[in-house]
């Protein structure tokens, strides 16, 4: 949003000046002068120029003369030469919305080495890959990646992008969306369309997780959103059909220089894991962690925990499950002393099967439970374990 001073019509009466309450304008000579830095675009100047000099403009909100925004794109995180799994959780729910609008989806595809991969993102739901293979992209900066991404949209103007909310992509999509002057919308958990106005439903957490706000952008394009890894599940189709276009990637003039290069502590990355025991503060003690741990070893899985264990400092940060953590899509979840806040259940809804073990039968955990043990969860984590060492199963 801008305000537009017309000087052809501007009479320089002074009338605007002296309305303003921010001092956004001047009169100099005669002339009007217009301080952005001042202006709050409250509106008062427009209502008081008795010639209509003075309007506000929205930047980018769709016009009539616009040209028509089309299709679902997908922006591809690579991380070396491998495709992000985000990625095609992204073009699976893209593929979804894409029927209920009747529209295309597109996968834009940069990296280094990556070539190659264009076929996998049609397979899981894209019909056309625009496809960036630049060696500019082998160190992962932003700044080149935008410089593509807003040249391709200000060419071929998207309906909607979507984004994997990644550390990178957090970093990049606001980048982007500035550039643009769009809106955006981060972490989203749900996404929906309305297949005549194609208004993107966005859903999700707001107010520290207290309840979940669905936004739309009703007046710019394209409408972006960041969905974090694990909320969509893939969905491939083998030998799909879509087409593959090269493209090239614009110049760049990044201001930024590598200083140096810090390895990151590899990390056991839980939110791909088939199966998951889930420790609350109700397991007791950092040592009672043991039981959860040898109980996911058992069942070829991994720990995660609540955020008060992070906190107590129990455990490490990258396996805390919730809003703030890692949204997590097992096919079996133990849950044991967990309360279920609604910021941690925001984690676990990818969960096939839950089961939760509470003292509590009034606990929350209990609403998104399949089986549900009312008990003192490391009796319960004892006798699992010893079931499990005696070679029997849990069923
Ligand atoms: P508690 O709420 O203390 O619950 C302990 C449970 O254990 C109780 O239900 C109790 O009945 C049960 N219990 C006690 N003893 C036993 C026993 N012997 N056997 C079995 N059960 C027992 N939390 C997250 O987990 N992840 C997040 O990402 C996250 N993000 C947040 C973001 C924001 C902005 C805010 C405000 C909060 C966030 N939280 C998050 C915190 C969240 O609100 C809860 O405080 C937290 O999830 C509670 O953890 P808990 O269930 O382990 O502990």
């Amino acid at each position: 949003m801008g305000l537009l001073l017309n000087h052809d019509l501007c009479i320089g009466c002074g009338a605007c000046m002296a309305a303003c309450p921010a001092e956004a304008l001047t009169l100099e000579g005669g002339e009007i002068f217009y301080r952005a830095e001042f202006c709050t675009l409250c509106g008062i100047c427009v209502g008081t120029c008795p010639v209509g000099a003075l309007s506000i403009v929205k930047e980018n909100a769709l016009t009539e003369d616009q040209p028509v925004s089309e299709g679902i794109w997908v922006f591809c995180e690579t991380t070396g030469e491998e495709v992000q799994r985000v990625s095609y959780e992204l073009l699976s729910k893209a593929r979804e919305l894409a029927k209920v609008r009747g529209t295309k989806v597109t996968a834009v595809l940069a990296g280094t080495g990556i070539r190659d991969k264009s076929w996998g993102l049609i397979d899981c739901g894209a019909d056309h890959v625009l496809c960036c293979d630049d060696a500019i992209f082998s160190k992962k900066w932003d700044q080149p990646y935008a410089d593509l991404v807003c040249s391709l949209i200000e060419e071929r103007h998207p309906e909607i992008l979507l984004i994997g909310a990644t550390p990178f992509g957090r970093s990049l999509a606001p980048r982007i969306a500035a550039r643009i002057r769009t809106g955006l919308t981060a972490d989203c958990t749900l996404l929906s369309i309305d297949p005549e106005k194609g208004l993107l439903e966005q859903t999700r957490p707001a107010f520290g997780g207290n309840l979940m706000a669905t936004i739309v952008t009703p007046a710019h394009r394209p409408q972006m959103a960041t969905v974090r890894p694990g909320i969509f599940p893939v969905l491939e189709q083998p030998g799909s059909r879509g087409s593959i276009e090269v493209i090239f990637a614009p110049e760049s003039s990044s201001p930024f220089y590598q200083l140096e290069k810090i390895a990151a502590q590899p990390t056991e990355d839980i939110s791909q894991a088939k199966v998951l025991v889930v420790a609350g503060k109700g397991i007791g003690s950092k040592k009672n962690l043991k039981a959860a741990e040898r109980l996911a070893e058992l069942l070829g899985g991994s720990v995660g925990v609540t955020r008060p264990l992070v906190d107590l400092g129990w455990y490490e940060y990258s396996h805390q499950v919730g809003q703030t953590g890692r949204t997590v899509s097992p096919d079996l979840l133990i849950s044991c002393g967990v309360s279920g806040a609604i910021q941690h259940l925001a984690g676990i809804s990818g969960a096939k099967t839950v089961i939760a073990i509470n003292t509590d039968p009034e606990a929350p955990i209990f609403s998104v439970a399949d089986y549900k043990v009312v008990g003192d969860c490391m009796e319960v984590l004892r006798e699992m374990i010893a079931c499990l060492e005696r070679g029997e199963s849990l069923v």
